[in-house]
């Protein structure tokens, strides 16, 4: 999964972008539930909110490592193929 980092400036462009509904407005900034977050794995080639973020502070996220399979496989479980 990826996070957000404290360098967000709230500007909202990126939680429309996610096509896992991820994103959502924290208490002082934009968060990504890592259980939603497939790294956009099953959806795009590239990471739809990095893409988007003008502020380059989206960041893989230490805590939730995650293998490509492991991001596929939960892909499938989010969209009930699994
Ligand atoms: Fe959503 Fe993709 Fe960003 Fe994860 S990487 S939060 S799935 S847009
Ligand atoms: Fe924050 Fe970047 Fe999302 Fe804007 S696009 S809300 S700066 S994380």
């Amino acid at each position: 999964a990826l996070y957000i980092t404290d360098e967000c400036i709230n500007c909202d462009v990126c939680e429309p972008e996610c096509p896992n509904g991820a994103i959502s407005q924290g208490e002082e900034y934009y968060r990504i539930d890592p259980n939603l977050c497939t790294e956009c794995v099953g959806h795009f080639n590239t990471s739809q909110c990095v893409e988007v973020c003008p502020v380059d502070c989206i960041l893989p996220d230490p805590d939730h490592r995650e293998t490509k399979d492991q991001l596929q496989r939960k892909y499938l479980a989010l969209s009930g193929q699994a």
